[in-house]
């Protein structure tokens, strides 16, 4: 049976359409869905009961089922989410001075194997359809607290959202939609370990904001850390990133998480700086969360310091990201869609 989140508005008019329904029935349908959240027909009381009736008849609406909450000290909330077939996703919920940031899931686990990665340790279970990224926001949205909004949506959570361009392009179409979750384009980025021919193909769909996970600026290193690298070298993503189509006045954001002894030297921080020479982008910088059995350690934070200030006295922004959720495993790379121990 459709489940009407994997719809657009204009698949699901002509599912109205054989259905004898007018136009105008898409709007409201997607008020009901996306707006109010609502789990059945029967709610959505401006459409007659033969409507309602007949949708129930041909259509579903699935709704995100939550195995766990937990709130962090720092207020970060983390979701652990049972999809259909029993696979398991996280979303993460974060506080901001004036707004909520929501991270999401693309995939269930991911196939790219960057070795600080938490995920990559499940390897790849599958794409997440639409509706399984949408039911993320609107499940979040509902545990938000009342009167405060959610206005930036990050696609940082487990999986490689450019390997599910296409669902993650359509959820966007819908969550974006004027007057149904509030989200806007403007306020949507991606997190991309650089899949090289997906971006034009990003930037022509739906240009949104990017931010590339790069974590070391020479080839050798890259390609022990992020085996991607070995098919799409830095030259290669250079020049796709160059050629990116930013919206309005936004920067690339390159990610870079700080390995202890791996990719934290000076040396390191001239090389970066030499990768974005040409590109409009500013640097987040990440001391690593370490995870058991991760192999990694954070660098002490004179090293971090050190490797900022490389950047910054090459004229380049360079933001230190101490994580939030640390307490909840709800930080950047630690996401493995099993509940938390109890600490
Ligand atoms: S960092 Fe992102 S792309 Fe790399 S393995 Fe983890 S989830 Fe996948």
């Amino acid at each position: 049976m459709t489940d009407l989140k994997n719809l657009s508005a204009s698949e699901m008019q002509s599912l109205l359409a054989e259905l004898g329904e007018r136009p105008y029935r898409v709007g409201q349908i997607m008020k009901w869905l996306y707006r109010f959240g609502v789990p059945d027909f029967d709610s959505m009381t401006d459409l007659s009961k033969g409507l309602r009736a007949r949708l129930a008849e041909t259509a579903r609406i699935s709704r995100p089922l939550r195995l766990e909450l937990q709130t962090g000290s720092d207020g970060t909330r983390k979701f652990l989410w049972e999809l259909d077939d029993g696979a398991r996703i996280e979303s993460v919920l974060i506080p901001e001075r004036d707004h909520w940031t929501l991270c999401v899931s693309s995939q269930a686990g991911c196939a790219m194997g960057c070795r600080f990665c938490r995920t990559a340790s499940l390897g790849l279970k599958r794409n997440l359809s639409q509706a399984e990224i949408v039911n993320q926001v609107l499940g979040a949205l509902e545990v938000l607290p009342a009167g405060e909004n959610l206005t930036n949506l990050v696609f940082m959570g487990m999986g490689e959202p450019l390997a599910n361009r296409i669902n993650v392009v359509r959820a966007l179409g819908v969550l974006t939609s004027p007057g149904l979750t509030g989200l806007s384009r403007r306020r949507v980025s991606l997190s991309t370990v650089g899949l090289v021919p997906e971006l034009p193909l990003l930037g022509r769909d739906m240009p949104i904001g990017l931010t590339v996970s790069l974590n070391a600026a020479d080839d050798k290193t890259r390609d022990w850390l992020m085996p991607i690298n070995r098919k799409y070298n830095l030259q290669a993503l250079h020049k796709a990133l160059a050629a990116f189509p930013l919206p309005g006045r936004r920067m690339i954001t390159v990610a870079y998480v700080l390995l202890a002894g791996v990719n934290d030297r000076p040396e390191q921080a001239r090389e970066l700086a030499g990768f974005l020479h040409g590109l409009r982008a500013k640097v987040n910088l990440i001391p690593f969360n370490a995870w058991p059995g991760a192999g990694f350690d954070a660098p002490d934070v004179e090293t971090v310091l050190a490797f900022q200030e490389v950047l910054v006295r090459k004229n380049y922004t360079a933001i230190i990201r101490w994580s939030k959720g640390r307490d909840i495993s709800a930080a950047c790379g630690q996401l493995a869609g099993e509940p938390t121990p109890a600490a």
